[in-house]
């Protein structure tokens, strides 16, 4: 496994990993984006790029410019040894750990902005977060030039805002978007898990429990979003000690809210537990929201 923190090595390494002897078809790039401190969630997306690609990327930057101010940007996990002994055993080829000075040099001024979408759920109460994401994936897309890039349904939102850019800027790839990886009691996995305490673990439950009720009631025949609103509101206000920040029934490409989620809906929770920020989501089937989107114009 080589490890690169340069862009130009890093493009030299790929175009020889890339060349076939025979020079038919290039080999195809699979790429994991990641902030590191990473887990099974993390590791799921590594086993789906080594499945389907010859060469497996996984950049691990945590990335300042999706922080809003105050935000824990600065006590972020940085694992970086333990991250590569996974990733290791997990047979990736090339891990890609730039700086910020890299990233971003001094003076850069250039930014992807998903207008509307980025605004929406976690765009709404974290400002500026999206655009963040955006250019960050857009400047790693450019640098690795993949053929797949795999991303978890975890962060629902970033999935919707990163197709519509994927889409609307033409990037040659197809979006890979994987399941969430829950630990055995249906907590979601995220790095930002470390930060729980023991109680604070035990509450954090509250959220996959919220959105399984909710699930179980849309099973049931329930089709009314107010419903399932109701249902996901009154569970979580049974820990009083969870700050709800959003409970949403939204279309998974629009991020809108929808009434009805009869033709499927995703159903997403974000929450503060002390200062820990937790997401969690769930797509009803049917809807659109579980395959994946390419930017590759059909000739
Ligand atoms: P992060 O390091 O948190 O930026 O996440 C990197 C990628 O891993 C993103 O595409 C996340 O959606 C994905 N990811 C994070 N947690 C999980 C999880 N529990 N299951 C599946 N994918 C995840």
């Amino acid at each position: 496994m080589q490890i690169h923190s340069d862009i130009s090595e890093l493009r030299a390494v790929l175009r020889i990993l890339r060349a076939t002897d025979d020079r038919s078809t290039p080999r195809s790039v699979g790429f994991v984006p990641t902030m590191g401190a990473l887990h099974a969630g993390h590791r799921s997306l590594v086993q789906a790029a080594r499945q389907r690609c010859d060469i497996v990327v996984l950049s691990i930057f945590v990335n300042p410019t999706q922080f809003v101010p105050n935000e824990d940007f600065g006590r972020y996990p940085r694992t970086l040894e333990q991250d590569c002994q996974m990733l290791e055993a997990e047979g990736v080829d090339v891990v890609f750990t730039p700086t910020s000075e890299t990233m971003y040099p001094s003076g850069a001024s250039t930014f992807v902005d998903v207008e509307g979408v980025s605004g929406r759920l976690d765009g709404a109460s974290r400002p500026g977060h999206f655009r963040g994401v955006a250019t960050v994936v857009a400047k790693l897309f450019h640098i690795v030039q993949p053929d797949l890039s795999f991303f978890g349904q975890k962060d629902a939102a970033q999935v919707a805002v990163l197709r519509k850019m994927v889409r609307e800027l033409d990037f040659p790839l197809e979006l890979i978007v994987c399941p969430t990886v829950r630990e055995s009691d249906g907590l979601a996995m995220s790095s930002r898990n470390r930060y729980l305490s023991t109680e604070e673990r035990r509450q954090a439950l509250t959220l996959s429990r919220a959105l399984q009720l909710a699930e179980m009631q849309v099973a049931r025949g329930e089709h009314h979003a107010s419903a399932l609103l109701q249902i996901m509101r009154a569970t979580l206000q049974e820990e009083p000690a969870i700050r709800v920040d959003y409970i949403a029934v939204v279309d998974p490409e629009t991020l809108l809210p929808i009434d009805d989620v009869g033709a499927g809906a995703l159903l997403a929770v974000a929450t503060y537990i002390g200062n820990t920020r937790l997401i969690d989501n769930v797509l009803l089937a049917s809807a659109p929201g579980n395959t994946s989107v390419s930017g590759k114009k059909k000739s």
